[in-house]
């Protein structure tokens, strides 16, 4: 397996597969052909289909100015769902093309290169593999990370955790209409500045991470810099249950890293073993997998073992198993931002369960990983961010 770092990047919103990763694949290909004049950037499928309203056109033109993008929504037999065909000229003469996918939370494959740039740091691939070593060594898995990532990651996961709380603050003092068209009002500083009357303690818990949660995903929304994690359309869940056990439970900083170090390693067995796309394999594996990380995280902060650590990552995936990708409009708005606040809240149920019951399960979390991709692979194309079924059909029907 990769770095965790590469599960956590920060970028512009609203869309990992379809901004962070189509600027950054246009980065790299302009940087191989300094001498051309001009690029034409296809894309296909679900860049097709919501690129438009995901932001696309604008990734690609920030990094490189001019270029023109089409939209090839007829092409099929797609090698990814995330497709797009870079050609650079000079004049009339083609210098080069390149096959670059965006596979998911913001990270690239060229066609016939070898993965993206990111080094190989685990031997490992599968959870089991890491929970036995950890047995075998008596290490909690943040203690394994450390040891394999190198002293590097914290200063790195310290910089994601910044990033992670501008967002909430930049996104709860925000208010207006968000872009695209569909007139959907920022709500993070009401939800987080209007207390019901009577409202009990664990009313004010869930609303103040809802708070964040909308804080970080209208941030996303309205293409500021989140971060990824595991993607841009999941960048909410993760940071509003750190954030608060943090401001308001007093969790201290160096054991909020360490949290991010474990929800990194739940992201990037997902990544390796199944998918973070919701392209390729609906929201479960963009919700799902952030819920998943969240649930660790938290058991992590916990100070819970590495089994209850696990099944909490595995029930937190296992209640998103089947979950749609069906934004309106091709925008990373409905259901997406409300979506983040309940994965959150879910997240906690998850540990809490997870905490009594760890002796009992019967589902590892490598199982449920596997679950979510092959359920992901036999889902309905029109359910995987096409904007071509669920709310985003009902919507315009209605
Ligand atoms: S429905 Fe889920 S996977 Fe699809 S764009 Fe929204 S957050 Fe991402």
């Amino acid at each position: 397996m990769k770095t965790i770092k590469s599960v956590y990047k920060i970028g512009n919103g609203p869309s990992s597969s379809h901004t962070v990763g189509p600027y950054n694949a246009a980065q790299v290909f302009k940087s191989r052909y300094p001498d051309a004049d001009a690029f034409r950037v296809t894309l296909f499928g679900s860049l097709a289909f919501t690129g438009e309203g995901h932001g696309t056109q604008k990734a690609i033109k920030s990094a490189i100015p001019g270029a023109v993008v089409v939209f090839d929504r007829e092409k099929g037999n797609l090698p990814h769902p995330n497709t797009m065909l870079f050609e650079a000229f000079k004049g009339s003469t083609l210098l080069g093309s390149n096959y670059i996918y965006s596979v998911g939370g913001g990270s690239i494959r060229i066609e016939n290169e070898e993965s993206d740039d990111e080094k190989e740091v685990y031997p490992q691939k599968y959870f089991s593999e890491i929970l036995k070593i950890c047995h075998d060594r008596s290490l909690n898995l943040a203690q394994f990370i450390g040891r394999m990532e190198g002293p590097s990651l914290y200063g790195y996961l310290q910089t994601v955790w910044e990033a992670m709380k501008d967002s909430i603050h930049r996104g709860l003092n925000a208010e207006g209409i968000l872009p695209g068209g569909l007139g959907v009002a920022k709500k993070a500083k009401i939800l987080f500045e209007k207390r019901c009357y009577n409202e009990s303690a664990d009313v004010t818990m869930n609303r103040i991470i809802a708070a964040y949660a909308y804080a970080v995903s209208e941030e996303n929304a309205d293409e500021h810099i989140v971060v990824t994690a595991p993607t841009c359309g999941s960048c909410g869940v993760l940071p509003s249950v750190m954030y608060y056990m943090h401001s308001e439970r007093g969790f201290p900083e160096d054991e909020i890293l360490d949290a991010l170090a474990v929800a990194g390693m739940i992201g990037n067995v997902i990544r390796t073993n199944a998918s973070i796309s919701g392209a390729e394999c609906g929201c479960q594996a963009e919700i799902g997998s952030a819920c998943s990380m969240t649930a660790a995280a938290l058991a992590s902060l916990y100070g819970l073992n590495i089994d209850q650590i696990e099944y909490a990552a595995e029930i937190a995936m296992e209640h998103n198993l089947g979950l749609t990708c069906d934004p309106v409009n091709g925008l990373v708005q409905i259901p997406c931002i409300e979506r983040n606040a309940v994965a959150a809240m879910r997240a906690i149920s998850s540990v809490n369960l997870s905490r009594f019951l760890f002796s009992t399960r019967k589902i590892s979390f490598d199982e449920v990983v596997a679950t979510m991709y092959r359920t992901g692979k036999d889902m309905d194309e029109k359910y995987r961010e096409t904007s071509h079924g669920g709310l985003a059909q009902i919507y315009y029907a209605n």
